[in-house]
C-alpha cells in the first residue's frame, strides 16, 4: 500500500507539473498574441424575429495560436483575467468594435450596435469610464453604438462600485446589457439600482421551449418583468424554429442564436446584412 501511495503521488505531482506547464506556456503565448495580431473578433447577429432583419451583433473574441490552433475564449479569458491581461485583451476588443461599426456604418451596413463582453476585473481595474471613450474618439464612434454585456456575478462583486461606473458610462450614452440574466446568484435589486438597458435571457432558459413548463414561465415572467421595466429583452441559444415562434408569440422579439446565425467574420456579417433572413 506504502508502494502504492508512493506512485500515486509522483502520479499526481507529474500531473500537476503538466498542467502547470500547459497553463505557463499558454500564459506567455497570451502576452504574445495582441502584438502578433493572433487574436480576431467575431460577431454573432442578434436578429428582430418581428421584422426578420439583423438590428446589432455581439463580438465575440477568438484567439488563433500558430501551436495551439483555436483556443476557445472559456480556455483563455480566465487566465487573462488572473493575469491581468484581461485589461489590455479588453481595450484591444473595445478598439476593434469601435473600429468596425464605423467601418460597417461608413459602408452603409447599418448595424445599429456592437455588444461588448466586459469581466469582471475590466470593470473593476479598467478605468473604463477614461479608456472607453478615448477609444471611441478615435474613430469616431457613437456611444449608443456599443453595448456593454455584464454578468450578475460581475455586478455582485462589488455592487457599490458598480453602481459608480456603470452610471458614469450609462451618462456618457453607453447602453448596459444584462448577461446570462437568471443564472448567478443575486437578489433582483440591482434592476432598480442600476443603469440597466436590456436583459439577456440566458440560454439554459431558452433550450427546453417551448415543452417544458417551469422554463415556459420563467421566460414568460422575465418577459412580463422587462415590459414593466421598460427594458429591452434580448433571448440567446435559440437553435430551433420553435423556440423562436414561442418567444415571438410572448413578446420576444430579440434573438439570438445558432438557428439564425452561429458567431462569423466581419465581412460574412456584411454579406448576411444585405440577404433577408
Ligand atoms: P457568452 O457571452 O454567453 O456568449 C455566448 C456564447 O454562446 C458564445 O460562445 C456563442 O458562440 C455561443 N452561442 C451563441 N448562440 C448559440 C447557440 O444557439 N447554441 C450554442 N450551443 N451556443 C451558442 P463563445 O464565443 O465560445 O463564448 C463563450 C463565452 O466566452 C462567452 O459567453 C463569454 O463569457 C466569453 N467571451 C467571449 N468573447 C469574449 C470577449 O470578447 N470578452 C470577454 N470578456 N469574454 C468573452
Ligand atoms: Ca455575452
Ligand atoms: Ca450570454
Ligand atoms: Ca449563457
Amino acid at each position: 500500500a506504502k508502494e502504492r501511495g508512493k506512485n500515486t503521488y509522483r502520479f499526481y505531482t507529474h500531473e500537476l507539473t503538466q498542467r502547470v506547464y500547459e497553463r505557463l506556456t499558454m500564459e506567455n503565448s497570451l502576452r504574445k498574441a495582441l502584438k502578433n495580431n493572433e487574436l480576431i473578433l467575431h460577431y454573432q447577429p442578434q436578429v428582430d424575429m418581428s421584422e426578420n432583419k439583423i438590428i446589432g451583433v455581439e463580438a465575440l473574441v477568438r484567439w488563433n495560436n500558430p501551436d495551439m490552433g483555436m483556443v476557445p475564449p472559456v480556455k483563455f479569458i480566465p487566465i487573462a483575467e488572473e493575469t491581468g491581461l484581461i485589461i489590455s485583451i479588453g481595450e484591444w476588443i473595445i478598439d476593434e468594435a469601435c473600429r468596425q461599426i464605423v467601418h460597417w456604418k461608413s459602408e452603409g451596413v447599418e448595424i445599429g450596435y456592437i455588444a461588448v463582453n466586459i469581466s469582471a476585473k475590466q470593470l473593476m481595474h479598467g478605468n473604463l469610464e477614461k479608456t472607453i471613450p478615448l477609444i471611441l474618439d478615435k474613430y469616431g464612434c457613437k456611444p449608443e453604438w456599443i453595448e456593454l454585456e455584464l454578468t450578475e456575478s460581475i455586478l455582485m462583486e462589488d455592487p457599490e462600485y458598480s453602481k459608480n461606473i456603470l452610471t458614469l458610462l450609462s451618462e456618457k450614452g453607453f447602453k448596459l446589457a444584462i448577461d446570462d440574466f437568471g443564472t448567478g446568484y443575486s437578489s433582483l435589486a440591482y434592476l432598480k439600482n442600476l443603469p440597466i438597458h436590456k436583459l439577456k435571457i440566458d440560454k439554459s432558459f431558452v433550450d427546453n421551449l417551448p415543452f417544458a413548463a417551469a422554463d415556459c414561465e420563467i421566460v414568460k415572467s422575465t418577459i412580463h418583468l422587462c415590459k414593466g421595466l421598460n427594458l429591452t429583452i434580448v433571448a440567446e441559444g435559440i437553435e430551433q424554429k420553435e423556440q423562436g415562434e414561442f418567444l415571438l408569440r410572448e413578446g420576444c422579439m430579440i434573438a439570438q442564436g445558432y438557428y439564425y446565425f452561429k458567431p462569423m467574420a466581419a465581412d460574412l456579417v456584411t454579406q448576411n446584412f444585405h440577404i433577408s433572413i
